[in-house]
């Protein structure tokens, strides 16, 4: 049965035992007034007659309305006559009434009619007693039922207090346990109610949702490990190396061509946290190493099949905003190498053209130069305003020819790893006036006044003097290209935390915040600057690093710019 009728049905039931309680009441109330009556009307009344009847009797002789007094109650005692044995003591009396009123008043006739009159008198008080008795066991009767059916109602009403509230919370109750498993995800959950209400409708829609929910998490699952198993796929069939970290850097995917080079079987990566492998791995060990998502610029060389492969690292930091959170969240890195071995190769034949050209190239520049220097010498004749002119032109572009051949014997000595360094202590003072030595003759040409900055104890630096004063001589160099007429160039020289920083700042047209990061690239030139290698920068940077130090750069457009050598602290 539903609730909705049980709840109905259970207060019917209470109003009908309500209903039936106050007709059991009325009833008994009602039996009771009638016998009260009935003991007024059928026995006290005659009592009354009885008595008046006597009361006329005793005045006889007094009283001339006597007898019709007594006629009177006679007639109204006949006209009542309600009990058994009643009627014949009445009809007695009628006889010695009827003989009294005719012969007068005689005492033997008044006796007995005294005797008569108690008669009917003990008959009715007889009565009323039974009568009054049957009243009594009514209303005992009354109480009784009343009782019975109060106990009863009692009875059911406390049962229902009982169990009621709880008939309808409890499966509320589990109801809201059950909503709180799904919420956990444990799709397994049903609701069982063994009864045939609304809440068996509740239970079997709840299963139902349950149930689907269930089928979909697993078609999910399903779908899910299907991509994953193709995403595998995918991995494992690209030809370079990949390995994918999760946020506590535990291994968690890796492809053939990374265990390959790593020398690992699956087994002994998949799922191990990634330092602990990487303490028997040295190729690991350099991947793992950078912990900046980012290209990482150094080449990781790798010995395959007795051939030197080499290999670009790309970490890839993998993040996810997690449903309802407003920040993104790690949840691991991919590590990507890329085989640029054929790259590289191809680069070392390029380095190795240009030396060779450079260096064939070499000796007939100088040749070239000494002739230009030959013609202007005055032994061998004079020349004329034109020649002169010419040769000038010859004997500057020789220059710069030997000049971009020097740069470029440089750049491949730095690019075949071939550069050689000659660590030596210097002040760092020798290496500025190296420098200035070498540019004066462009900072007068053009008016340039330089000033320089000191700290109260010049640092003594441990460098390649030759290298580090050729960049040093390169950033003045394009400072004074770079600068105005008549312009300044500061030198400062400061020491931060045991590294010694030499910055060469000039005020001239400054470098647009687009062609920064690419100023240090070979060959690159800011479009519209004035004809040069585009090598200065880039040769210096590898000398500096190749001395542990760093070459940066701060410029803005127009105000000019700062090149910074920082070099380590002499140990
Ligand atoms: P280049 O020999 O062509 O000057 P560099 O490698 O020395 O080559 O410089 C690369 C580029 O950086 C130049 O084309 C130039 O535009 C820019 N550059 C270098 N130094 C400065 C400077 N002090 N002020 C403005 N631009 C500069």
């Amino acid at each position: 049965m539903k609730i909705k009728s049980k709840v109905a049905w259970g207060v019917v039931a209470l109003f009908l035992s309500i209903v039936g309680m106050g007709i059991i009441g009325l009833y008994y109330i009602h039996t009771l007034a009638t016998e009260t009556r009935a003991i007024l009307k059928n026995n006290y009344e005659t009592l009354q007659h009885m008595g008046a009847l006597l009361a006329a009797s005793d005045s006889l002789d007094s009283r001339p309305d006597a007898r019709n007094q007594m006629r009177v109650s006679f007639a109204k005692q006949q006209a009542n006559i309600t009990e058994p044995g009643e009627r014949e003591l009445t009809e007695k009396l009628g006889l010695t009434l009827n003989v009294l009123v005719a012969t007068g008043a005689q005492d033997s006739l008044l006796r007995t009619l005294r005797s008569q009159v108690a008669a009917i008198q003990g008959l009715n008080m007889r009565a009323i007693q039974a009568k009054s008795e049957r009243a009594d066991k009514t209303a005992q009767q009354a109480v009784n039922y009343l009782v019975m059916v109060a106990t009863a109602i009692g009875i059911v009403t406390f049962t229902l207090i009982l169990n009621f509230p709880g008939y309808i919370a409890n499966p509320i109750v589990q109801l809201t346990t059950s909503i709180q498993a799904i919420a956990r995800k444990n799709y397994e959950e049903r609701l069982h109610f063994s009864r045939h209400d609304e809440f068996a409708e509740l239970a079997q829609a709840f299963n139902q949702m349950a149930e689907k929910l269930d089928e979909y998490e697993h078609s999910n699952l399903a779908q899910v490990l299907f991509e994953k198993t193709r995403i595998e796929t995918i991995i494992n069939r690209m030809n370079d190396p990949v390995i994918g970290l999760d946020e506590y850097r535990n291994i968690v995917f890796t492809n053939a061509q990374a265990l390959h080079l790593m020398n690992l079987s699956a087994e002994h990566v998949i799922g191990r946290y990634a330092p602990d492998v990487a303490v028997e791995n040295d190729l690991l060990r350099k991947l793992i190493q950078a912990d900046e998502p980012g290209r990482d610029r150094d080449l990781i060389k790798v010995v395959l099949n007795g051939k030197e492969n080499f290999f670009s690292k790309e970490v890839i930091g993998i993040q996810v905003t997690p449903t309802g959170e407003p920040e993104p969240k790690s949840i691991g890195q991919v590590i990507l190498l890329k085989n640029v071995t054929p790259f590289k190769e191809l680069d070392l034949a390029r380095t190795n053209f240009i030396a060779t050209i450079s260096h064939e190239l070499k000796t007939p520049i100088a040749a070239l130069q000494t002739c230009a220097q030959l013609l202007n010498d005055p032994r061998l004749g004079p020349l004329t305003q034109q020649q002169t002119t010419i040769v000038g032109t010859l004997s500057e572009e020789s220059q710069r020819l030997s000049k971009l051949v020097t740069e470029l014997l440089d750049l491949s000595q730095v690019e075949t790893g071939n550069l050689r360094l000659n660590l030596s202590p210097v002040k760092s003072g020798k290496l500025i006036a190296r420098a200035l030595e070498a540019t004066h003759v462009a900072m007068e040409r053009r008016g340039i006044r330089v000033q320089t900055q000191w700290p109260n104890e010049e640092p003594t630096l441990n460098v390649d003097v030759e290298k580090t004063t050729w960049a040093l001589t390169n950033l003045l160099t394009n400072a004074v290209k770079y600068s105005p007429e008549g312009g300044t160039i500061e030198i400062a020289v400061q020491v931060e935390g045991g590294k010694t920083l030499i910055s060469v700042r000039d005020h001239g047209s400054g470098i647009e915040a687009k062609y920064l990061p690419r100023i240090f690239d070979k060959f690159f030139q800011v479009p519209g600057a004035p004809q040069g290698t585009g090598l200065g920068l880039a040769i210096s940077k590898e000398f500096i690093e190749a001395q542990q130090g760093t070459l940066t750069v701060l410029s803005q457009p127009g105000q000019g710019s700062v090149f910074t050598i920082t070099l380590p602290g002499m140990t």
